[in-house]
């Protein structure tokens, strides 16, 4: 979002802000189809060095169908973690041999019928690796490994160390290969994913020296997935992954991978957040400013219902007043309209607030609109993409229609018996 000098309007991507508020009202998503496709190609340019790259967007952080075209059209694969996002990416126009799929904790149903569509499937423990090597011993077959580090800014969302769920126990490897030598399995690719918000190049660089150990020890190999973490600036004096310093890194070590061990392989990478997050910004009006004792509270038109990684996770997303770009700063927290704690952020600096101002949450491309929900029967809102200098809506904001759809009203008799 950027202030124009000249109107002294905030705009995302050329449009104003408040006329997109006029236009599809509020609470609303607005994602700007230039940012994501700078994030993707600050990724590719980083690791041009890398002859066969693949870059799978997962899209669980935001799976719009318009959305995942505009990263299909860029030559992004798909990182799916249901079957639900395997449809979505076929819908959207990826072909199944660009979608990989990484279950935790999915049925055999789901898994077959995964499987059935011709994705790649990533494996991540030992009792599913031995099903698919005696019921399809001809797929081939990605593994997860979890490499023991701790990684990633906090405790929920760093997922490779020893407590972790996630993935086969790097310590498991000599088990894995008995399996995979006694039932044929073709292993066509290793895959790792530590976690988010990982600060450090050098973890990663660790990691990579881990799955090139266990990528050693098998011959069929067609690529080697380092999964994501890699971490967005939320606020300005944050630090961001160095994406030239990571690439730089990444390159020198897998090429030089590549010619020690005399094979071709594909380098694949799994970002969500990096590709989407500072696309997204999040409309809300100010229904209410009051003040108490200890604080003032700017009370919004939404909640953790449509917002929740600040109550969920403690995420901090920076809150802009649009409708007085140079009004003085105070100090707000600013709340949503659940009947529950519902804190978006505490003693928060933002130009004076009154009743009606339109607020803006940055950073809301990812695992924003993909967690919202219907809590307290409210409607999920409407996604608008902008994109050339003119919004499209994406997604329709829900309707009374909507809440009901799916309940069916058998005819009991509730009467006194
Ligand atoms: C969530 C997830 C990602 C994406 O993580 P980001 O932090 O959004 O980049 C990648 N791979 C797997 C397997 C995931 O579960």
């Amino acid at each position: 979002m950027q202030l124009n000098e000249t109107t002294q309007e905030y705009e995302i991507g050329g449009v104003s802000v408040l006329e997109l508020t006029h236009q599809f009202g509020t609470p609303l998503f607005v994602y700007d189809s230039a940012t994501i496709v700078s994030q993707y190609q600050k990724m590719t340019s980083a690791l041009s060095g890398v002859p066969r790259l693949k870059i799978n967007y997962a899209c669980k952080a935001l799976t719009n169908l318009t959305i995942l075209q505009l990263l299909h059209s860029l030559g992004a694969g798909l990182d799916a973690v249901s079957y639900q996002e395997i449809r979505l990416g076929l819908k959207a126009g990826f072909e199944p041999n660009d979608i990989i799929y990484t279950p935790n904790s999915v049925s055999i149903e789901e898994l077959e019928a995964a499987v059935a569509l011709g994705v790649k499937v990533n494996i991540d423990n030992i009792e599913t690796l031995e099903y698919m090597g005696v019921h399809h011993p001809k797929t081939p077959i990605c593994i997860r490994v979890n490499p023991h580090i701790m990684a990633g800014g906090n405790a929920n969302i760093s997922v490779g160390h020893i407590d972790s769920k996630f993935g086969i126990s790097i310590h498991q490897m000599p088990l894995v290969k008995r399996l995979v030598e006694t039932l044929h399995i073709n292993i066509e690719g290793v895959h790792m994913h530590t976690g988010s918000d990982i600060l450090d190049v050098d973890v990663f660089s660790h990691a990579a020296t881990l799955l090139f150990d266990v990528a050693k020890q098998f011959d069929n190999l067609q690529y080697i997935d380092f999964g994501s973490g890699f971490k967005v600036q939320y606020k300005p004096d944050d630090i961001e992954t160095d994406m030239e310093q990571f690439g730089e890194m990444m390159t020198t070590r897998f090429n030089d991978f590549c010619e020690e061990t005399g094979q071709e392989l594909t380098l694949m990478f799994e970002p969500g957040k990096y590709l989407v997050s500072e696309s997204g910004h999040f409309l809300a009006r100010t229904n209410l400013i009051k003040q108490t004792t200890s604080t003032v509270f700017a009370g919004l038109d939404t909640g953790f219902n449509h917002l929740i990684r600040p109550m969920f996770y403690g995420s901090h997303h920076t809150i802009k007043n649009v409708s007085n770009p140079a009004g003085k700063p105070k100090i707000y927290t600013v709340v949503g309209y659940i009947c529950e704690t519902d804190t978006f952020g505490w003693n928060r600096r933002i130009n004076q607030i009154k009743e009606g101002d339109i607020l803006c949450f940055l950073n809301a491309g990812a695992y924003c609109f993909s967690m919202a929900s219907n809590y307290n029967s409210r409607y999920r809102p409407a996604e608008v993409l902008v994109h050339q200098g003119k919004a499209h809506l994406i997604r329709e904001r829900e309707v009374f229609e909507d809440l009901v759809r799916n309940q069916p009203l058998p005819s009991l008799n509730f009467g006194q018996n």
